[in-house]
């Protein structure tokens, strides 16, 4: 195979009306679960190309499923398409213009990722069509990335049963296999409940909920020197009680997030968690209960498909960005730190190069020590298919995640090069898969190895609804 794989041209052949999409997308920026126009999109896209197209798929009226192809494998190529809040941001600017004041934007890149994520399986289609290979292809397209947690009540809800491998990627500095570092996390409310009264006449007749709070959040502080180096722990007080200090707070709340580096660790420090709460309702003579709101497993890695994806990287090479593409990147990255740069080089294991603004070249396997990494709900589908995933190179390096930055670079040339770079990649890792059935059963046996002594516990319990908004329910 070379550059000009039949399977590069067919990603190459739609390239105008992905570009478009990504675009569409970028310009109407929607939250968790409320991608009404973003999700439309997507679909009318995938009937427009042929793909047999589920809505609304796991009780969620956001996500969707197409498939095309009959028979063989099932591959899955996995995308997304949420905006975050306040970063409402002109294109194609290295200056903080907003387009809407407060409004949402692309600050993660999801535009890039849903759209590419489809070019990749549209192509994989259009392949097993032209030459009559049997196999099936899924693009999913999953809401709510940024704090839904919406893979995870997808995987609940059985849609990956009869999934074989499951590719995705995510929009960054630099091109390369993503090493499969992440946390495991819980967010999860605790409600206390005290006694009102008035706080100077009748003070021993209160119990407040808010000292309740006050004394959770010190014990878990207290409890940082004693959990492992790699867990984090995150805490915002949503209800104080009330704004009158001369009453005596009946009810406050506090919503926790806990991560840490596998399921297991997850589960006994979430546990830990809990037990300082009932110790804080105890010291306080409140009561106290809790709730999961959503969760997210650590990511699985899988080392034949990583190797894989590696050598179709290396035989495409980076993606290939011109001198405005450059010039557009040094603008971009003249607006950010010394530090913002060499943390964005430290993260890939890469030695900072001075005046190198877009990626250009490939990042090695396993690049990075992992220790500075968040969560990922594509952490829980890999628990239950095996998954591979690859960074893309579509923004100047050392832009900060969620920053306006990113939103600036969402619809330039070089964010529409790198998405259709990672297309190529997805789409021909996933061919291969397709055509040697050897290597789905490397991929499957090196899963089943990861997790013999495991077993899956679903992050988020079963009595957990997704938050959907109120227009979702109409
Ligand atoms: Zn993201």
């Amino acid at each position: 195979m070379s550059n000009q794989d039949a399977i590069w041209s067919l990603v190459e052949a739609k390239r105008q009306a992905f570009f478009a999409l990504s675009d569409r997308v970028w310009e109407t920026p929607e939250l968790n679960y409320a991608e009404y126009e973003s999700s439309h999109a997507h679909a009318a896209m995938l009937e427009q190309q042929g793909f047999r197209v589920a809505r609304g798929i796991a009780g969620m009226p956001t996500a969707l499923m197409g498939e095309a192809g009959e028979n063989g494998p099932v591959i899955a190529i996995l995308g997304e398409f949420d905006a975050l809040p306040g970063l409402s941001q002109e294109a194609g600017i290295a200056a903080m213009r907003p387009l809407v004041e407060g409004g949402n934007g692309h600050g993660c890149g999801h535009n890039l990722l849903g759209t590419g994520s489809m070019m990749a399986a549209t192509a994989v289609k259009d392949f097993l069509a032209l030459h009559g290979l049997p196999g099936r292809v899924r693009y999913y397209g999953c809401p709510a990335e940024e704090g839904g947690s919406s893979k995870g009540f997808m995987v609940r809800s059985g849609v990956f049963d009869d999934v074989d491998i499951a590719i995705s990627w995510h929009p960054a500095a630099f091109a390369g296999v993503n090493n499969p570092i992440s946390l495991a996390c819980n967010e999860m409310d605790f409600y206390f409940i005290g006694r009102s009264a008035h706080a100077a006449a009748a003070p021993h007749l209160g119990r407040s909920a808010l000292d309740a709070v006050e004394l959770m959040n010190v014990g878990v502080n207290y409890m940082r020197e004693h959990m492992p180096s790699t867990a984090r722990v995150h805490y915002a007080v949503t209800d104080t009680g009330g704004s009158a200090p001369n009453v005596v707070q009946a009810k406050a709340a506090v919503r926790y997030l806990v991560r840490a580096r596998d399921l297991p660790q997850l589960q006994a420090l979430v546990r830990r968690v809990e037990k300082i709460a009932e110790g804080a309702a105890l010291m306080t003579e409140t009561s106290v209960r809790h709730q999961i709101v959503s969760g997210d497993a650590n990511l699985v890695g899988n080392t034949p498909l990583e190797s894989l994806m590696h050598r179709h990287l290396q035989r495409l090479g980076p993606p290939v960005f011109d001198a405005q593409d450059r010039a557009f990147a040094d603008q971009i990255q003249s607006t950010l730190s010394q530090e913002d740069i060499a943390t964005s080089f430290a993260r890939f294991g890469l030695k900072p190069r001075k005046g190198l603004s877009l990626c250009d070249d490939i990042f090695p396997p396993e690049s990075g020590d992992g220790t500075l990494v968040g969560s990922t709900d594509v952490g829980t589908v890999s628990w239950v298919v095996p998954t591979v995933q690859m960074r893309g190179a579509t923004y100047a390096i050392g832009t900060p995640g969620h920053s306006w930055q990113l939103v600036a670079q969402g619809k330039a040339p070089a964010a529409h090069k790198g998405m259709e770079h990672a297309a190529k990649i997805m789409a021909a890792t996933a061919l291969d898969l397709i055509r040697n059935p050897d290597l789905i059963a490397a991929a499957k046996a090196d899963h089943r190895d990861r997790l013999a002594d495991t077993p899956f516990v679903n992050p988020i319990p079963d009595d957990v609804d997704p938050p959907l908004p109120e227009k979702a329910h109409v």
